[in-house]
C-alpha cells in the first residue's frame, strides 16, 4: 500500500464536492454519497477507478464530512435520506468509520446508512460496531464463491471466502442487510455468479427476507481510467440484461433491481455553477492528486474540481497556490462531479 497519504480537515482547503474521488456526492436523489478514503486492501484486475496503484492516497476527517453531509440533508429535506459510503478504495480502513456512522445516523432524516466493501477485512467484533453505530446495510462485492477464482479476479494470494461467508451470516444475525454484487465477466464466472443466487435462495429458504439479503448482479464497465481483465470483452447491455432475464426465469428470482427497489428517488439539487464543458475557468490549485498528472483545484469555497496535467506538466508543490485558466472537459450536471484540463491549448 502507498505510503503517501494526504489528510484533508476542515482547516484544507479542498471542498468537499466537485471531485469525484473525495468527499461528497449529490446525483439529484435521496442518496448523499460519500467518499472518505481512497486506500484499499486489495488491487482488483477489474478496479475500475484503479484503487491501490495512487501515487498519493486521500482520507478524509469524518468531521468534515458529517458537516457537508448535515449542510446538504437540509437542502434536500431532512426525511427519507440515504447515506451511501462508497468509496475509491475499502471502507473498512477507515479509521473512523464508527464514529462517521453514528455522528451520520444522529442527522435529521436520515433513514438508512448504507457501505460498499470487499468484505474480507470482517470480524465478528467490526460487525458488533457496525451494528452498534446504526449500519444498515452493507453492499459485498464478491464474485464467486471459489477461493481460486477470487484469487485470480482480485490479484491476491489468499482470499478467505470461507470466513466471508461467515461473516455474511453474522452479519445478517445482526439483522444488517447484505447486498451480494457480483460482477459478472463474461465467460469467466458465469458458473460463479449462478452459485451467489444459489446461495441467497438457500439463505431467504432459512428465513432471511428478500430484503435482508439481496443480490445485485453488475455488469463489467471498462473504464479509461481504470484496470482491465485482458481477455474478457465486455458485452452490450441488451446482451447483459437478456442473460439476467434467463437467470430470473431458470431461478424464479428478481435480479433486475432498479431505483425503485432502494427506494431511491428525485430530490433537490444541491445548486452549484452552471457549468458546461468547454467552459474556461479560473481555478486555485490547492492538493496534489492521486497521480503526477493530477491536482485539485478550487473553484469556490464549496466547490472543487480534478485537474487533469498535460504533458509535459506533472505536479510539484510549486504548483500549490496557483491561479489558473484551465478547460473543463467533463461536468455532469447530474453529480456535479467536474474534470478540467490544464494548459488547454
Ligand atoms: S474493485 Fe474495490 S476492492 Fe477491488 S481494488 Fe477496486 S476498490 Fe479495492
Amino acid at each position: 500500500m502507498n505510503e503517501d497519504i494526504k489528510y484533508i480537515d476542515i482547516k484544507s482547503e479542498i471542498p468537499l464536492m466537485g471531485v469525484d474521488f473525495l468527499g461528497v456526492i449529490d446525483r439529484g436523489t435521496n442518496i448523499i454519497e460519500v467518499k472518505p478514503l481512497t486506500l484499499c486492501n486489495l488491487r482488483c484486475k477489474y478496479c475500475f477507478v484503479s484503487s491501490g496503484d495512487y501515487k498519493t492516497n486521500f482520507i478524509v476527517n469524518s468531521h468534515s464530512l458529517v458537516e457537508k453531509v448535515k449542510e446538504i440533508a437540509k437542502i434536500k429535506g431532512n426525511y427519507d435520506l440515504e447515506i451511501h459510503l462508497a468509496p475509491y478504495g475499502e471502507m473498512l480502513l477507515y479509521k473512523e468509520l464508527f464514529k462517521l456512522l453514528n455522528n451520520l445516523s444522529e442527522i435529521e432524516g436520515v433513514s438508512t446508512i448504507s457501505m460498499q466493501s470487499n468484505g474480507l477485512l470482517l470480524s465478528k467484533n467490526i460487525i458488533e460496531k457496525l451494528k452498534k453505530n446504526h449500519l444498515t446495510r452493507i453492499n459485498i462485492s464478491l464474485n464467486s464463491l471459489k477461493e481460486a477464482t477470487d484469487c485470480y479476479l482480485c490479484d491476491c494470494a489468499h482470499y478467505d471466502v470461507n470466513k466471508l461467508l461467515r461473516n455474511i451470516y453474522t452479519l445478517l444475525d445482526c439483522n444488517i442487510q447484505v447486498l451480494l454484487a457480483p460482477v459478472w465477466f463474461p465467460g469467466e464466472n458465469k458458473k460463479d455468479i449462478e452459485e451467489i443466487i444459489e446461495l441467497v435462495l438457500k439463505l431467504r429458504g432459512v428465513g432471511y427476507s428478500k430484503q435482508q439479503i439481496q443480490i445485485g448482479i453488475q455488469k463489467y464497465l471498462i473504464y479509461k481510467t481504470g484496470r482491465t481483465l485482458k481477455k474478457i470483452k465486455p458485452k452490450s447491455w441488451d446482451y447483459f440484461y437478456l442473460q439476467l432475464s434467463k437467470l430470473e426465469k431458470k431461478y424464479s428470482i428478481k435480479l433486475k433491481l432498479g431505483p425503485r427497489d432502494f427506494g431511491i428517488h428525485k430530490r433537490t439539487h444541491v445548486s452549484t455553477m452552471d457549468l458546461k464543458k468547454d467552459d474556461l475557468l479560473k481555478i486555485k490549485i490547492v492538493s496534489r492528486g492521486r497521480w503526477m498528472n493530477e491536482c485539485i483545484g478550487k473553484i469556490n469555497d464549496t466547490l472543487g474540481i480534478k485537474i487533469l496535467l498535460k504533458k509535459p506538466i506533472v505536479f510539484s508543490e510549486q504548483l500549490i497556490g496557483k491561479v489558473i485558466v484551465a478547460k473543463i472537459i467533463k461536468a455532469n450536471y447530474r453529480d456535479n462531479i467536474l474534470t478540467a484540463i490544464f494548459p488547454y491549448k
